[in-house]
């Protein structure tokens, strides 16, 4: 398998946008892992990847969307977003997540990727907005690839995305990144009403046929105003998803990105672990894009490894979430996120408002971490590049809890 995936790599994409690839994500990424867990060992903080926000607006409304989309846009301009990058930069991050909203809404967003021509950048989109134009310019800048979310069939999809033939223009924008031989990668946030259809081999088999060069199963979340909890999945569907996913990785010859388990298949948060947090599309500064609580931004006339640095809020998510679950606190125990903001006195920062009404609404129920036996990797790769790259960097490792203060906080 690992030369099929090999020789479909030296021979589908441009063998530029290969090499930036391998250098600004590859190489780069191990550095900044690198750079983080030693920062870890001096006691400081700066998160290796940053999930950048940087419109709110989105055509499509898709239900468990989280994001302000229909409210008046606000968009991070392109100077700040270089800003945000170049102080990353410093902290030896080359790796960005481009969020929204949709992504391609923002007008300068290819002005970013030409920017920053040592970084490398994930667009989540829908793909609606990749002409052809914007997929040739895509494949010059060579350090972006979007990955592109597919939420069911035709009309799964138009259900779940609020929209009329929504995975035509998907499908659209993605035969227009392969044709233009850019890295192409297929996401879906598994719920009830796609899991028979993308979670099986035909579905996998059909992304290769496709060209598509790697893919990324999320756990659906009912977040926001429409967040349809009936599509959220039991633990037995998670652990199915959790065991297709090991199993494909030894087979297929397509990438399998996933977030919420390391080489053993503990379950783990990667806001948790410190791997990443989130900027909103108003700058604020969030523990993951689904907790749209701050109390920092990167508007703050600080330097922002100053603000990770010091973030007692952010600190003490990640504490209250490794002594709480290896799983998603926000599934699990959102009453505790409440009683943290409430501690900090952590800001709404939704548009509308709420983002805490919304959270004290929930209704726990099971993470990635509700399996009953973790499943470990099978593939030998996969096993030493999170073994070494993609684990837990100790955060669950007798973690204090931040609303049980102990004897030595007094
Ligand atoms: S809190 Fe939940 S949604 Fe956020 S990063 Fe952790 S597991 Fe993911």
């Amino acid at each position: 398998m690992y030369f099929r995936y090999a020789k479909r790599l030296l021979t589908e994409t441009d063998l530029r946008l290969l090499w930036k690839l391998a250098w600004n994500f590859g190489f780069k990424g191990m550095r900044a892992i690198g750079k983080h867990k030693r920062r870890l060992a001096r006691g400081e903080f700066f998160p290796p990847f940053l999930y950048l926000s940087i419109i709110n607006s989105c055509n499509l409304r898709c239900q468990g969307c989280w994001v302000d989309v229909a409210a008046k846009q606000e968009k991070i301009e392109i100077d700040a977003l270089s800003r945000v990058i170049r102080e990353a930069n410093a902290q030896g991050n080359y790796f960005f997540g481009i969020v929204g909203g949709e992504p391609f809404m923002h007008g300068e967003i290819l002005e970013i990727f030409r920017r920053h021509p040592d970084c490398y950048f994930q667009v989540f989109t829908n793909g609606h907005f990749i002409t052809d134009d914007i997929a040739a310019q895509l494949r010059q800048c060579g350090n972006v690839t979007p990955l592109i979310s597919v939420e069911g069939n035709e009309i799964i999809s138009d259900q779940r995305r609020g929209g009329q033939s929504v995975l035509n223009h998907t499908m659209e924008g993605l035969r227009r990144c392969v044709e233009n031989r850019v890295v192409t990668g297929v996401c879906t946030s598994v719920c009830k009403t796609n899991l028979e259809d993308l979670v099986c081999e035909s579905w996998v088999d059909r992304l290769i046929e496709l060209g598509v060069l790697y893919m990324w199963y999320h756990i659906y979340r009912p977040m926001g105003p429409d967040a349809a909890p009936e599509l959220a999945l039991s633990p037995e569907e998670q652990t199915r998803i959790r065991r297709f996913v090991v199993e494909m990785r030894v087979c297929k010859p397509i990438g399998i990105i996933d977030a919420y388990y390391d080489h053993d298949g503990q379950a783990l948060c990667p806001a948790a672990t410190g791997f990443t947090h989130h900027v909103s599309p108003w700058g604020d500064i969030e523990p993951c894009p689904i907790i749209q609580f701050a109390k920092e931004s990167i508007y703050d006339k600080r330097a922002l490894a100053d603000v990770f640095n010091n973030s007692e809020y952010l600190r003490d998510f990640r504490d209250l979430a490794a002594s709480t679950t290896r799983g998603c606190i926000v599934l699990e125990r959102p009453d505790l996120l409440h009683e943290l903001n409430v501690l900090h006195e952590a800001r709404d920062t939704t548009a509308r408002q709420s983002a805490t009404r919304e959270l004290c609404a929930l209704v726990p129920r099971p993470s990635q971490a509700s399996m009953a036996e973790p499943i470990p990797e099978k593939s030998w790769a996969y096993r030493f590049a999170k073994r070494h790259f993609f684990n837990d960097f100790g955060a669950y490792d007798a973690p204090r809890n931040p609303l049980q203060p102990s004897e030595v906080d007094g």
